[in-house]
């Protein structure tokens, strides 16, 4: 069977499922997405994309689609939780030194923008709204699924973009992947002009404290709104069966209680009715099991602290349409094989990264503080290795430590 005859599903039109799609449309491969929700419309909820994932864009051609929905942000800084103290500060937009420095832009977007880019470079073709994954079952060289609006089918290769509460990754892994992280989030979108006490609007923030951070950017074309992010130690189990919990009116402000008036006022501006369990996905032993393969955060879901989830999922879906394009049926075991050795080790690093990272931006005030307003001072060459990955040319070369290439 030739390559452009396999029949391949996605699971899951999220990010990455959009971007692997479209990835495969490029190299003449035909993918159905099959995705639960009615419509692409993500609500209130941004994303921070580096250049690991932005080089990948531009080569896809849509990032100046992107990038007309984007704010690149003016700096990277990090301020102290009470005083707003500059901690330290690196430039990002300003005298384009992020863009030289990792050979593609940073951008802040809202999530239902990117979606909407990808869909539309998609031109629709091959995606399958209101189809809710619920069983599958291994047909030795095929997988079969069904959905919960009683839709069969059949295919070569089903990935498994399904997200953290994946159910291709249950079936993978048999149940042991997803976990609470004992941390948990609100997030708000606020108009600039409504946050007078914030400085710098335009640069990307760490508000740091005593078992919180508040993470913030500008998106929109020109910055006009920004999107939050802030997170809190705790509660220590999570008893809620889905990663919303409702809770009383207050209690997101009380967490935030006594920090500089820019975080207080940011949090005030939205109404918060939950709180967001964050839930990661342990680190798999195995990606793929039969005729079903993982991708993005069904694979590796993330505590949100180097932003890489979405930049991760992209650098998947590029590394695995690459693979795909050069395989057949009889070659579907090697190429499984071959993508999670390319792509483990890296996302694993990451993962640890990020929960170290956890920490850092949670210290209480004390003699502590000294390392860590050290290491943020370092902190974009410190991982300057997330930044200037090159998953296309990983890809090609075989190797999982991918380097940008020029431009
Ligand atoms: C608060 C927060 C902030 C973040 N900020 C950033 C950031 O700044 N930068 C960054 O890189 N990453 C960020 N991330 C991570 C990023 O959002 C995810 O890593 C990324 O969306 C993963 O893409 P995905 O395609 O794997 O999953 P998703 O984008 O979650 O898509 C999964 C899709 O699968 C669908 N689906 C689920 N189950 C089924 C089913 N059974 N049948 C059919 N369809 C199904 C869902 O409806 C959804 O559309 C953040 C995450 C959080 C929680």
């Amino acid at each position: 069977m030739q390559a452009q005859r396999l029949r391949i599903a996605i699971i899951g039109g999220g990010i990455g499922g959009l971007t692997l799609a479209l990835a495969l449309q490029q190299r003449g491969l035909a993918a159905d997405v099959y995705e639960q929700a009615p419509q692409l419309t993500e609500i209130g909820a941004a994303v921070a994309l580096s250049a690991n994932a932005t080089r990948e864009l531009r080569r896809l051609g849509v990032l100046e689609s992107v990038a007309a929905a984007s704010t690149e942000p003016t700096e990277l800084i990090y301020r102290s939780w009470q005083d707003g103290q500059r901690i330290a500060a690196h430039p990002v937009r300003n005298g384009l030194r992020y863009q030289q420095r990792f050979g593609a832009p940073y951008y802040g977007i809202h999530r239902a923008d990117l979606q909407r880019v990808l869909s539309t470079a998609l031109g629709g073709a091959g995606l399958h709204l209101g189809h809710r994954l619920h069983t599958i079952s291994d047909q030795g060289d095929a997988i079969a699924f069904e959905f919960n609006n009683g839709r069969s089918i059949e295919a070569d290769l089903v990935i498994g973009a399904d997200g953290v509460r994946s159910v291709i990754c249950e079936w993978v892994t048999g149940g042991e992947g997803v976990t609470y992280s004992g941390t948990s989030a609100f997030r708000g979108i606020v108009p600039a002009s409504q946050l007078p006490t914030l400085p710098d609007p335009q640069a990307i923030q760490f508000w740091m404290g005593p078992n919180a951070h508040l993470l913030h950017y500008a998106i929109g074309g020109g910055g006009e709104d920004v999107n939050y992010f802030a997170v809190m130690e705790g509660p220590e189990a999570w008893r809620d069966s889905g990663s919303m919990a409702e809770i009383e009116p207050g209690r997101a402000l009380q967490a935030f209680k006594g920090w500089h008036p820019a975080v207080t006022e940011m949090i005030a501006a939205v109404p918060h009715h939950k709180l967001w369990g964050l839930f990661v996905v342990r680190p798999l032993l195995q990606w793929h099991r039969g005729r079903a393969l993982l991708l993005g955060d069904s694979a590796h879901a993330m505590v949100p602290h180097h932003g890489q989830g979405a930049n991760t999922t992209i650098e998947d879906a590029i590394t695995l349409a690459e693979l795909l394009a050069g395989t057949t049926a009889s070659g579907l075991d090697a190429m499984m094989a071959h993508y999670q050795s390319l792509r483990r080790a890296r996302t694993r690093k990451i993962q640890r990264s990020s929960w170290a990272t956890n920490a850092l931006l949670h210290l209480p005030d004390g003699p502590a503080l000294a390392a860590r307003d050290r290491k943020v001072a370092a902190f974009p060459e410190d991982f300057a290795w997330i930044h200037e990955f090159d998953a296309l040319q990983s890809a090609r070369s075989g190797q999982p430590s991918g380097m940008a290439l020029a431009g």
